[in-house]
C-alpha cells in the first residue's frame, strides 16, 4: 500500500480564500476589520517565525494583525498589565500570546489573563468548558484543523477508534474533546468517535495504536510512531514539528509509515498551515461575537 497524502497546504488555502472572502462581505456590510494582536516575548527563532506567518495569514485574508514584541526580560507582572490593556482595546478581536514564554514568567497566569472572548487560541478555562460541554465558543486552532483535514478528505470519525498520542491543552486533549462530542460544529460524521489518549506513561502503547482507525501523532518527538506501530489501511495524522540537522520532521517515521497507511499527512505541509487557517477563523467570528455584544 502507498499512502495518499492529505495535503494540508492547499486544503489551507482553500479555507483561508474563503475567509478571506466572508472577511470582505463583513467588512463591506459595516463590520470592524477583524484584528488579532499577537503577543513576542523574547527572541527565540521558531517563534520569530511562527508569528510572521500568522500575521501574513491575517493580512493576506484582509484582517490586521498588531505584533507587540516585548524583551526576554519581561515580568509576569508587565505582561498582565499589557494584556490587560489589549483586553479594554475595543479595535483588538483577537489576542494571542505566542508560546513558549520565557522561563520567568507564570504562562498559566498570563494565558488567564486573556479575556475570554478574544481567547482566539481557545485555551481560556471557560472556552475549554464550552468545548466540553458541546457548546464550543472558538474551536481550538490544531485540532479544528485536523477535523477540517478530515472532512475535506470525507475521512468520516463516526463510529471510528481515534487514537491520540499526546495529551497537551493545545493538541491532544482539544483534540480528544472536539471528537467525542455529537457534533462539534463540523456535521456529526466528523464527531461520534471512540477516542483513546495516550501518553508519556501509557503502557503497551504499539498495542493501543495499532488498533486505531485514525491514529494522530502530538507529542514532538522524531519518528515515534513507526510502521510496526499503524494498523494496515488506518489513517495518520502527524502534528509534530521537530527540527532535526536544520530540516523539520513529524513524529511519524513517515517512509515506512507510508507502506501501511492509507493516508498520511506530511510534515511540513500538513496540520501546520490548517492551524494558522483556523486562528484566522476564530479572529474573523471573534469580530462578529464582539460586534454582537458591544451595547
Ligand atoms: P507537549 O510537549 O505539550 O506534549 C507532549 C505529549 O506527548 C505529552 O502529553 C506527553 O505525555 C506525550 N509523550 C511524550 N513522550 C511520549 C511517549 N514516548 N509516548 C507517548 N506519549 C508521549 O506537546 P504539544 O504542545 O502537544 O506538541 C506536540 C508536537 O506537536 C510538537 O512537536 C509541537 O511542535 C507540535 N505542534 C504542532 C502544531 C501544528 O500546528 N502542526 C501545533 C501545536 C504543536
Amino acid at each position: 500500500m502507498r499512502a495518499e497524502i492529505l495535503d494540508g497546504k492547499s486544503t489551507a488555502a482553500k479555507a483561508r480564500s474563503r475567509i478571506a472572502e466572508e472577511v470582505a462581505q463583513w467588512v463591506a456590510g459595516g463590520g470592524a476589520i477583524p484584528t488579532l494582536a499577537a503577543v513576542l516575548v523574547g527572541d527565540d527563532p521558531a517563534s520569530q517565525v511562527y508569528v510572521r506567518n500568522k500575521e501574513k495569514a491575517c493580512q493576506k485574508a484582509g484582517m490586521q494583525s498588531r505584533l507587540i514584541r516585548q524583551p526576554d526580560s519581561t515580568t509576569t507582572e508587565q505582561l498582565l498589565d499589557l494584556l490587560a490593556q489589549l483586553n479594554l482595546a475595543p479595535e483588538v478581536h483577537g489576542i494571542l500570546v505566542q508560546l513558549p514564554l520565557p522561563k520567568q514568567i507564570d504562562t498559566q497566569s498570563v494565558l488567564d489573563a486573556v479575556d475570554p472572548i478574544k481567547d482566539v487560541d481557545a485555551f481560556a478555562p471557560e472556552n475549554v468548558g464550552l468545548l466540553v460541554q458541546g457548546r464550543p465558543r472558538y474551536l481550538p486552532c490544531t485540532p479544528h484543523g485536523i477535523v477540517h483535514l478530515l472532512a475535506e478528505y470525507r475521512i468520516e470519525t463516526l463510529g471510528k477508534h481515534v487514537v491520540i498520542v499526546g495529551r497537551s491543552d493545545i493538541v491532544g486533549k482539544p483534540l480528544a474533546n472536539m471528537l467525542v462530542q455529537r457534533d462539534a460544529g463540523l456535521g456529526k460524521s466528523f464527531a461520534n468517535a471512540t477516542v483513546t489518549v495516550c501518553h508519556s506513561q501509557s503502557e503497551n502503547l504499539a498495542s493501543i495504536t495499532r488498533s486505531a482507525d485514525i491514529l494522530v501523532a502530538a507529542v514532538g518527538r522524531p519518528k515515534l510512531v513507526t510502521a510496526d506501530m499503524v494498523k494496515l489501511g488506518s489513517v495518520v495524522i502527524d502534528v509534530g514539528i521537530n527540527r532535526v540537522e536544520d530540516q523539520i520532521v513529524g513524529d511519524v517515521d513517515f517512509d515506512s509509515v507510508c507502506e501501511v497507511a492509507a493516508a498520511i499527512t506530511p510534515v511540513p505541509g500538513g496540520i501546520g498551515p490548517l492551524t494558522i487557517a483556523m486562528l484566522l477563523r476564530n479572529t474573523l467570528n471573534a469580530a462578529k461575537l464582539q460586534a454582537i455584544q458591544q451595547p
